[in-house]
């Protein structure tokens, strides 16, 4: 399998240098050339597997001989053996053709450990391969850094550093990141606020000389190998629900449309998607877009969902280019033109081609607190603000002649406790895993906002671990 850029001017690549690059060299991103097909039988087969397994047919033809399939199946397994459900995403019924998938049984008890663990173990072997190591930089709000952390965590050819705003992230979102123990994982709270943790992560990458010193890396939301693992859940569920000779329809809270896009994928590679619907917060860029066709740029308001709270949606582009009709120059001028004016129209038979699968739906804070309040009483689920919007959405969008309606549940309720209070009256139940966390010591250094500092910082820390590494 060998991958291009949805700009059309970077080199065409083979898995591990996608995997390594994470953007493309002329700016794009990285798709590849043409859908493995996933046949009919070969569906039927995927239901009697478990999730580990389903997940390794899935993406193996993505990955070919890159890595050896034995390995991979290996590193699948260790992949899903620390989630705490054995059906790793399970469905549950809300209603009649209405169902919620759970994709947060994982470490951080959100859906983006289902692509993270399998990537952190990418990482480390074709970085064993190449005799490589790299220094992972990353600046969190507070919701996604521990499910890089805990992606990262023990891999020998990794140290990874995320920078979260001091005293701006909640306990719980700290303590997630600063309790993990390995050696190779550091926490920076950083004396500013997240803007400032990405504008110092930004001027690191933008050093040339630190950069290559340090081989800086980063696993962000539009590396190839997120969407592509997170193919697998989809297929899951439509093999769970009687797939194939089902219409189906996924509901997903949407902010980067790395997860929707990866529903969209599954499309391309057979699986019988009649409708995805991309819910949004009021932080709605992607509903403005699939209303009107106009793709605009606005402030970002803080919500009770903080994982959708985007200004622009980056894994957009890998749409685009198939909304421009595979032309990587037309995408790279139209995101060209995005930057500098801040919005970009499709035409309108592009639109509704676009339409004919994607509907998109909005709720704001009130909506999201009562559809909470509500699903609690209807079905008994207690949601977090993330899956809530997928609920109504699925609720408000289902078109009919779809079968089986799937709504991502992309966080744990007791990720979000106060939203979930104001909601339902109640705290959610701890699980066990972030009971445990709020237990453990933390691991944190304390720094001020000075570029100077924090990379004498990392360089300091990576050249003693590295000494250390050589002495073992
Ligand atoms: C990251 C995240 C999302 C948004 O997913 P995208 O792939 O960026 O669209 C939704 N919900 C939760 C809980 C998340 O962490």
């Amino acid at each position: 399998m060998q991958y291009q850029s949805t700009r059309g001017k970077a080199p065409v690549l083979a898995f591990d240098d996608v995997l390594l690059a994470g953007l493309a060299s002329d700016g794009g991103l990285y798709i590849p050339q043409q859908w493995p097909a996933v046949s009919d039988k070969a569906q039927r087969r995927l239901a009697g597997l478990d999730y580990a397994d389903l997940a390794f047919e899935i993406v193996l033809p993505f990955i070919g001989d890159v890595i050896p399939a034995d390995k991979l199946r290996q590193m699948t397994r260790e992949s899903y053996s620390s989630f705490t459900h054995p059906a790793v995403a399970p469905l549950k019924q809300l209603g009649p053709g209405q169902w919620l998938m759970e994709l947060f049984h994982g470490p951080t008890l959100a859906f983006k450990d289902y692509a993270l663990q399998l990537v952190g173990r990418l990482f480390d072997h074709v970085l064993a391969e190449r005799g490589q190591q790299v220094t992972i930089v990353g600046a969190t709000s507070g919701d996604t850094g521990s499910a890089a952390i805990e992606a990262c965590r023990g891999r020998e050819r990794i140290e990874i550093f995320i920078l979260h705003p001091e005293g701006r992230v909640s306990e719980v979102q700290r303590r997630q990141m600063t309790a993990v123990a390995d050696d190779n994982v550091h926490n920076i709270a950083l004396q500013g606020t997240f803007d400032d943790c990405q504008d110092q992560v930004k001027a690191m990458f933008n050093d040339t000389g630190f950069r290559e010193d340090l081989q800086l890396s980063a696993v962000n939301s539009i590396n190839w190998a997120r969407v592509m693992v997170q193919i697998a859940y989809y297929f899951a569920a439509a093999a769970a629900l009687g797939a194939p000779g089902r219409s189906l329809g996924f509901s997903v809270p949407s902010g980067n449309f790395g997860n929707v896009y990866a529903g969209y994928a599954a499309k391309q590679m057979g699986l019988e998607v009649a409708q995805l619907i991309v819910a949004t917060n009021a932080n709605d860029i992607l509903t403005r877009f699939f209303e009107s066709g106009t793709m605009a740029m606005r402030g970002v308001a803080p919500t009770y969902s903080p994982s959708m709270d985007i200004q622009v949606s980056s894994n957009f582009e890998r749409l685009l280019f198939d909304a421009l009709g595979g032309d990587g120059r037309r995408v790279g001028e139209t995101l060209q033109d995005f930057r500098k004016s801040g919005s970009f129209s499709l035409a309108a038979d592009a639109l509704a081609q676009l339409r004919g699968l994607f509907d998109a739906f909005r709720l704001d804070d009130a909506g999201t607190l009562a559809e909470m309040k509500a699903q609690l009483a209807a079905s008994g689920e207690m949601l977090d603000p993330h899956s809530a919007i997928a609920t109504a959405a699925a609720a408000a969008c289902k078109r009919d002649d779809v079968e089986v309606m799937v709504s991502l549940a992309t966080a744990h309720p007791a990720k979000f406790p106060a939203a979930v209070e104001a909601a339902c009256g109640r705290t959610p139940p701890v699980p066990a895993r972030l009971a445990a966390v709020l237990e453990r010591a933390e691991r944190c250094r304390t720094l001020p906002n000075d570029l100077a500092v924090l990379q004498s910082h990392i360089r300091e820390t990576v050249t003693a671990r590295r000494r250390e590494g050589r002495a073992r």
